[in-house]
C-alpha cells in the first residue's frame, strides 16, 4: 500500500516518454519538476491515527534491543527527533541563506535527512518552504536525488544486495557474508566460509576509523560518534572501501545501515551503488577519489579532520594501511579485467 507524502512524486506516477522507469537522473529531475509545477506540493492531510494504534511497548523497548547501544548518549546529543524539531531545523537552514554540500565541516547543509527518513517532515513541506528562497536550487536538486533513489528502489527491489549493472557480478570484490542472525555477535564468523582475513582486517579498520587515511578516518569517526556523516565524506569513505581496499559495497552498505541515523532502504544502497559504479547513473568505477586531494580541496584549514582525528600529528596515528597510488592502480587493473571478461 502506498501513502503519498513520503516523496515529492510517487515512483509509479512518472515514466520516460516510452513508458519505462527512469534510470538517468537529469531527465528524471525534469519530469519531477514538471509534475510539481502541474500540482504544487502541499502538506498532506494528517493521517487518522489514534493513540490506540501506537505500540507504546515497542517504542519503550527499542533502545534496549538495539545493538550497538549508543542511542541514549550520543544520539541524544546530536539528533533531536520529532516534528517540531524538524520544522525548527528547516527554518534555521532557510534563514542561514546559504547552501554548500561540498565543504566539510561548514554546517551549510540542512541536516534534514533523519527527519525526512522518519516522516517527521514531508518533502512537500520542505519543497514548498524552500522554493521561495533564492539560495536553495542546489538543495532542491538533492531533494530530487532522494526521490530518484526511491524511484529506482521501487523498480529494483533487491537494490541492497544486487549489482544493478550485472557486469559488476564479475567484479572480484572481497566479500564475506554475515553469519546467520543470532548465531554470533560478530557478524563475519560464518563457519561455512573461509574468510579472507586481510579484507576483514581492513574492513574493521575502516569501520573504526583507523585506516591511517585522514579524511576516511575522520568521516568514519564522525559516523560512529554522531550517527551521521557529511555527504562528501560518505563519497570518499565509500570510494576508499570499494576501490582502494577492493571490498564489496555491500559491507559498506550494511555498516551504514547499522550506524546512520538517516539510514534509508532506498538512499543507502542506491548511493553505495552510485559510489561503487555498479548502480544507475553512477559515478564511473574509474573515478577513484584521492582522499588527500579531497581533504585539501574541501577541508582546506583541516578543521574537519583534526576535530575527529586529534592525534594526527603524533606517533599514535598509523601510516595508511595501503598505499594510495598502488591501491588505485590495483583497482583500475581489476576493473579492466572485469571489462575484458578475464
Ligand atoms: C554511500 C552513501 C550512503 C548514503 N546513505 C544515505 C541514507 O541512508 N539516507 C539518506 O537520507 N541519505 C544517504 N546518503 C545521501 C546524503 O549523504 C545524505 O542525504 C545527506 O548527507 C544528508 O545530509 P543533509 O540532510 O544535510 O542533506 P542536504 O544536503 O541538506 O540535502 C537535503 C536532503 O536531500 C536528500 N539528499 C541529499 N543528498 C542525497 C543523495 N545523494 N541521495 C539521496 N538523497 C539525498 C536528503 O534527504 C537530504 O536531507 C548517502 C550518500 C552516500 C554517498
Amino acid at each position: 500500500m502506498s501513502h503519498p507524502g513520503f516523496l515529492l512524486t510517487e515512483p509509479f506516477e512518472i515514466t520516460t516518454s516510452s513508458g519505462t522507469p527512469f534510470k538517468v537522473f537529469t531527465p528524471f529531475a525534469k519530469a519531477v519538476q514538471a509534475n510539481l509545477l502541474d500540482s504544487p506540493p502541499a502538506p498532506a492531510a494528517a493521517p487518522r491515527i489514534t493513540p490506540a494504534d501506537v505500540d507504546v511497548e515497542a517504542f519503550s523497548n527499542w533502545a534496549t534491543e538495539t545493538e550497538p547501544f549508543w542511542a541514549a548518549d550520543t544520539l541524544a546529543r546530536h539528533c533531536e527527533p520529532g516534528e517540531d524539531a524538524a520544522l525548527r531545523r528547516l527554518e534555521a537552514f532557510l534563514s542561514k541563506g546559504a547552501y554548500d554540500n561540498d565543504t566539510l565541516g561548514a554546517g551549510s547543509t540542512s541536516g534534514l535527512s533523519p527527519h525526512l527518513r522518519f516522516g517527521e517532515v514531508s518533502p512537500a513541506t520542505v519543497w514548498a518552504a524552500a522554493v521561495e528562497h533564492p539560495h536553495t536550487a542546489g538543495f532542491l536538486r538533492q531533494l530530487i536525488w532522494r526521490d530518484f533513489a526511491w524511484h529506482r528502489y521501487f523498480h529494483v527491489e533487491d537494490l541492497e544486495t544486487r549489482n544493478v549493472r550485472e557486469q559488476f557480478d564479475q567484479f572480484e570484490w572481497a566479500w564475506t557474508p554475515r553469519a546467520a542472525p543470532g548465531s554470533t555477535k560478530h557478524a563475519f564468523a560464518n563457519p561455512d566460509m573461509e574468510p579472507d582475513a586481510v579484507h576483514l582486517e581492513h574492513l574493521t579498520a575502516w569501520q573504526r576509523g583507523e585506516t591511517g587515511v585522514l579524511l576516511v578516518d575522520a568521516g568514519m569517526r564522525e559516523l560512529w560518534a554522531t550517527g551521521t556523516m557529511h555527504n562528501r565524506a560518505r563519497m570518499v569513505v565509500g570510494s576508499w572501501l570499494t576501490k582502494n581496499l577492493g571490498i564489496h559495497w555491500r559491507h559498506g552498505e550494511e555498516w551504514f545501515w547499522d550506524t546512520l541515523v538517516d539510514a534509508d532502504v532506498a538512499s543507502n544502497p542506491f548511493n553505495w551503488q552510485w559510489v561503487a559504479g555498479s548502480g544507475d547513473d553512477a559515478a564511473p568505477y574509474f573515478r577513484i577519489f584521492n582522499p588527500v586531494l579531497q581533504q585539501e580541496k574541501f577541508d582546506p584549514d583541516a578543521s574537519y579532520v583534526t576535530r575527529w582525528v586529534p592525534e594526527v600529528h603524533t606517533p599514535l596515528y598509523p601510516e595508511p594501511m595501503v598505499d594510495i597510488k598502488e591501491s588505485r592502480k590495483t583497482a583500475l587493473a581489476a576493473y579492466e579485467d572485469m571489462r575484458s571478461g578475464l
